[in-house]
């Protein structure tokens, strides 16, 4: 039996997500714990806990291992298909969460969490594939922004269940959430079992009968000449017959002049993800509420509450970013994410004193600044607004919008070196941050600021619109022998579409979706022409 409706495909395939979220809060809620400090203890003082540097390594091995798997993932799914290379991802993590859960010594905890990361990298950069190859296109943004709602989810789950597990005596405070991890892992690789390969990659591999017969049964409910099928299937074959006589699929091809704007498009759409600051408030919250005067149980529940918001607040795009395209959706967050930077380093300047060398409360050197009454509660205030402004923007945005920008032929080579940029960046700042509140202090803020300033200016004049349209139709876009050369139709000028395929997608004029995308002139056109019923000709 193969599962041909894409919700529910996407619904399995983004447990992978979950994974990736697991991952960053895998620890957070931990470290703090006697249990763990004591078991993993160093040097003479008892249960004092790894040295900051190990706990740093040991922090670290997860992203460290998901950036180089997420390099490699590229060949694999490339090889193997993109089933395969996440149902390899699966069977990793399961075997990393043993070993991690039953770790003796901190070596064989960084291996553990080091293999882990590698099914976190390959998960983290082929599902995306894997997902907008099999979606339409109206709905590929929502389904592969599904995989950032996973992610939230996981990040909020593990956060509790180690959270909860820490009221539990001796090791199994730490072994027992460390190894339920595995769960969602065996419930990917059975489910994987019953979806079916990327259509699009099995054309790349000649296997035309089986692309004809997925998007037969994804898109077509069943019937082989259904007009969306046919028209996808002949995109696919024009432009593998394309591909076939233009190009050669190296990874080096990435770098070549036609192909180095898309390819630093998509880096940086990852780079900037985790530049927005995003992972300061995921990693290092409690630095920042500690700044503000919480503390114990406060400061944990306080906490978390941002994971709450970071769920929910992911729903409106999942429901309206493919109205919404991508640009506007990517620019508007940066600027909300930058007025609550600059708001913080602003409230924390004016109104809140050097709190000493050894931090407020004196064991925390991180939790540089204190800020106490009402300011202390506009931070908190305003470190809320910030993830309730990436949740919808830049954390859906920044997967669904890589795979969309390449030809099939280097997608999953070129979705890998994005994606692993956002691992690179991700460990980088997960050193960068305690270090920056310990030394420059509020100033941490402005930087994140001028950042996101800088991403408002650099999508605006790079990042073209790709919602709606076919993955096929985004390609030419970047053809476009108007543009100017390797860059095509200058970014500000691009929209969404209301492409042919939309129309097409269920063998009929969709009269309300047309509007909904802008498209009046379409629709215009339908009513001034007899069709009938049948799709208007555009
Ligand atoms: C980012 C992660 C981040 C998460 C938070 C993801 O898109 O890649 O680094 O922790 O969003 O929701």
């Amino acid at each position: 039996m193969t599962i041909g409706n894409v919700y529910i495909i996407s619904a399995i395939a983004i447990i992978g997500g979950g994974l990736f979220g697991f991952d960053i809060s895998s620890m957070s809620a931990i470290i703090g714990t006697n249990q763990y400090k004591c078991y993993f203890n160093q040097g003479s003082v008892p249960c004092a806990g790894p040295t900051s540097n190990v706990q740093g390594g040991i922090t670290a091995s997860m992203a460290g291992g998901s950036w180089l798997a997420a390099l490699f993932s590229g060949f694999v799914s490339d090889i193997f298909g993109r089933k395969k290379a996440i149902m390899l991802g699966s069977i990793i993590w399961i075997i990393g969460s043993i070993i991690v859960s039953a770790s003796q010594n901190i070596g064989m905890l960084i291996v553990g969490r080091f293999i882990n990361g590698f099914c976190v990298g390959i998960c983290s950069a082929q599902v995306p594939v894997y997902i907008s190859e099999l979606a339409p296109p109206s709905k590929r943004g929502r389904l592969v922004g599904a995989q950032q709602w996973a992610i939230t989810w996981g990040i909020l789950i593990m956060f509790y269940i180690s959270y909860g597990c820490s009221f539990i005596k001796g090791t199994a405070a730490f072994r027992v959430p460390w190894g339920l991890q595995m769960i969602p892992a065996m419930l990917l690789f059975l489910g994987m079992c019953f979806l079916p390969e990327s259509p699009r990659w099995l054309a790349r591999k000649d296997r035309w009968e089986d692309a004809h017969a997925v998007l037969t049964l994804v898109h077509g409910k069943g019937d082989p000449n259904s007009p969306f099928v046919t028209r996808e299937l002949q995109d696919i074959k024009d432009m593998c017959e394309f591909e076939r006589n233009n190009a050669d699929a190296s990874f080096l091809e990435l770098f070549k002049p036609n192909m180095l704007n898309r390819t630093h498009i998509g880096v940086f759409t990852q780079i900037w993800s985790q530049l927005t600051g995003m992972n300061v408030m995921m990693y290092y919250i409690t630095y920042v509420f500690a700044m503000a005067g919480l503390s114990g149980n406060n400061l944990l529940v306080s906490s978390s509450i941002q994971y709450v918001i970071n769920v929910i607040m992911t729903i409106p795009a999942l429901l309206y970013v493919d109205r919404w395209g991508r640009r506007p959706t990517l620019l508007l967050g940066a600027l909300g994410m930058m007025t609550w930077m600059f708001a913080n380093a602003g409230l924390l300047k004016s109104y809140g004193t050097y709190a000493g060398p050894g931090g407020v409360g004196g064991h925390t050197p991180e939790a540089s600044w204190s800020v106490t009454g009402p300011p202390s509660k506009a931070v908190i205030a305003c470190s809320y607004l910030f993830v309730a402004s990436y949740a919808p923007s830049w954390g859906p945005v920044s997967w669904i919008y890589p795979p969309e920008l390449y030809p099939l032929r280097v997608r999953g080579k070129a979705v890998a070196l994005a994606t692993s940029a956002n691992w690179a960046f991700n460990f980088a700042l997960g050193y960068f941050v305690p270090p920056a509140f310990v030394n420059i202090k509020w100033e941490t803020y402005l930087i994140f600021g001028v950042f996101n300033l800088a991403m408002f200016v650099h999508v605006f004049f790079a990042f073209p619109e790709t919602a709606g349209k076919t993955l096929e139709e985004t390609e030419s876009m970047f053809t476009d022998p108007l543009g100017p050369k390797y860059i095509g139709t200058l970014p500000w000028k691009t929209h969404i579409a209301t492409s042919k395929a939309l129309l097409l997608e269920h063998g009929e004029f969709d009269e309300e979706k047309a509007r909904a995308y802008g498209h009046e002139e379409d629709v215009a056109e339908r009513s001034a022409s007899d069709t009938n019923g049948e799709v208007p000709k555009l």
